[in-house]
């Protein structure tokens, strides 16, 4: 059975690159899409005026200069820390970093059984999250497996995913994360297909997700392992990657142990988070943690990627989480994504019609809008056109896809996502944020009464 392709229309047309037949490129470059964020991207800069709330980049206005400059000038100022920091580092990273992430994990989880059996050792430092994540696709996957992601999820993931030409299985999520009876039934198609065994990875991100904003709530947690344990008992073998790039965004006070940490927990599960979201992503730096064997699969492929991520990046992340400019500077955006988060959705709410259904997010940078059945968000759509002619960008449902195999029909997405829009409230400022809240209530008030 092959891997099932996105129809060749709307936005995947776009994002087919042109293959210059001259070059000898590997099956990998000549049949991978490009991100579909590239593509927004271009539009956005090729637009004068535009209002993005597309792209997820962070608040730009907080970002942290003046306490990294005063970290960067006093670690420079040393002559001995200074050179260490702009000498090539190690593969897993700086062993400093890497015990103060562990130490950070475990301290805001004390009981968590994880940080008895793991240790420092364990915590790979990485070019942000995503090298994390793209080692270890890099590391499980062979074409024709199988892995299963939520449907919505993380766009450039599922496109890594997609260049990997694996089977991607989609698991719906709702307001409180994935659905553990939808995920058992999935495995249950799998199974009948006879690919339990090709089940590789099981991908997903618990914390106010990419593109819905939810979080899995304390309740599923448990279920999840639950169904989890039940098909490892008939011979699953994936691993799980849990990525928690925006657990510390959430705008609750009290944070729920990742599913990492719960004592149900499988210990084939990896866990990664990221500097970029809470500290400044022009670091480029993540970390994860993953079970040792893994662990030792992942530094061998990192050590060709680039035996060892930004020396000096670590060094400054490092003071940053000793000298307490790291938490600070995660209370501060908590505070501010929330309020960026109330202005949008109360425009939206002013301004839309009850039939457009707003996902109040967990946290995080994300909204996720639907609107009614049949009115299609995609970049060929009417929608996406009058957005355009308001000056006004959102990621189409479509984008954050999973072309979910096998189940549902071969090739279809989820009627419900290709009438969804992801909404990014952590760019732009209040204006622009009203403004644009404005535009797209325009557009779609077009569109819906047309
Ligand atoms: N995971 C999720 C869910 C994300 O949204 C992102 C970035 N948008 C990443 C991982 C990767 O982030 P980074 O590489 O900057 O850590």
């Amino acid at each position: 059975m092959e891997a099932s392709k996105r129809p060749a229309s709307s936005a995947s047309s776009t994002l087919n690159r042109p293959v210059d037949a001259a070059y000898p490129l590997s099956r990998r470059a000549r049949e991978g899409r490009d991100a579909p964020i590239s593509w927004l991207m271009r539009q956005a800069l090729q637009t004068p005026g535009i209002i993005s709330l597309a792209a997820g980049f962070v608040d730009h206005a907080t970002l942290p200069h003046a306490e990294l400059a005063e970290l960067a000038s006093e670690l420079l100022a040393d002559p001995q820390a200074g050179r260490q920091a702009l000498q090539y580092g190690t593969t897993p990273g700086d062993p400093a970093l890497r015990q103060a992430i562990f130490d950070h994990l475990a301290t805001r989880s004390p009981d968590a059984p994880v940080y008895q059996r793991l240790s420092p050792d364990d915590v790979i430092i990485t070019s942000g999250s995503q090298q994390f994540l793209y080692l270890l696709a890099e590391t499980l996957l062979e074409p024709g497996d199988v892995v299963i992601t939520e449907d919505p999820s993380y766009f450039v993931m599922i496109g890594a995913l997609e260049n990997f030409a694996v089977r991607l299985c989609g698991v719906p999520v709702d307001a409180d994360g994935l659905i553990p009876e939808a995920l058992d039934a999935t495995l249950a198609d799998i199974d009948r297909a006879g690919l339990l065994s090709r089940v590789k990875l099981l991908y997903v991100i618990p914390y106010c997700q990419n593109p819905m904003g939810v979080t899995l709530s304390a309740e599923r947690r448990p279920r999840f392992w639950d169904v989890f344990r039940r098909w490892r008992e008939r011979g699953l073998a994936a691993v799980v990657a849990e990525d928690a790039a925006y657990r510390e965004l959430r705008f609750a006070d009290e944070d729920i142990p990742a599913l990492f940490e719960q004592p149900e927990a499988d210990d084939r599960i990896c866990y990664t988070q990221s500097f970029s979201k809470v500290l400044a992503p022009g670091l480029r730096l993540g970390f994860g943690l993953a079970p040792r064997p893994l662990r030792d699969s992942l530094l061998h492929f990192k050590g060709y990627h680039d035996f060892g991520s930004g020396n000096l990046s670590q060094h400054l992340a490092l003071r940053a989480l000793q000298s307490g400019v790291y938490e600070r500077h995660g209370a501060l955006l908590r505070e501010r994504y929330r309020h960026k988060k109330d202005l949008l959705l109360h425009v939206l709410r002013d301004e839309l019609p009850d039939e457009v259904e707003l996902l109040d997010p967990d946290g995080g940078m994300y909204l996720w809008a639907r609107l009614p059945a049949g009115c299609d968000t995609g970049t060929d759509s009417d929608l996406f056109r009058a957005a355009r002619s308001e000056n006004v960008l959102y990621v189409p449902g479509e984008m954050c896809s999973v072309q979910s195999w096998p189940g549902g029909p071969d090739g279809e997405i989820r009627a419900e996502n290709r009438c969804a829009m992801r909404l990014c409230y952590a760019l732009p400022d209040d204006d622009e944020l009203v403004e644009g809240g404005k535009r797209l209530a325009r557009a779609i008030g077009t569109v819906l009464n047309a």
